[in-house]
């Protein structure tokens, strides 16, 4: 399950960022190349965050493609993978560029107030 060692990654972002502050969500900006699933990664979240200010917090993915230049014909495309051949000419001879990101975007801290505040003791 790779999902934890990158939502790991992510979380201590966040929490470089969010301080003591109880997180609600944050977006997360993730090239296609991590594999990184909504599903799979909202499980590992779970495990990850739990016991911490980003339990409960709802993250948003961001799929970044792969941006593929043709050196032959400078055809641009994008792409969820790693290509090999250019489509429009067959070409090799071809550039890649991100879908390798992982950048935390935004967070969005949770109200002062928490419902879990009226527990006694
Ligand atoms: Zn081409």
């Amino acid at each position: 399950m790779h999902e934890v060692g990158l939502v790991d990654g992510i979380v201590e972002a966040v929490q470089r960022r969010a301080g003591e502050r109880r997180v609600a969500g944050f977006r997360v900006r993730i090239g296609t190349l991590h594999r990184a699933h909504q599903g799979p990664m909202d499980q590992a979240l779970e495990l990850v965050a739990a016991d911490t200010n980003l339990e409960g917090a709802v993250m948003e993915l961001v799929q970044i493609p792969v941006t593929m230049t043709c050196r032959s014909c400078a055809t641009v495309e994008t792409s969820e993978d790693v290509s090999a051949v250019c489509t429009a000419c067959g070409s090799t001879d071809i550039d890649h560029a991100g879908g390798d990101e992982l950048t935390l975007e935004s967070v969005e801290y949770a109200a002062a107030a928490e419902p879990v505040a009226s527990a006694a003791g």
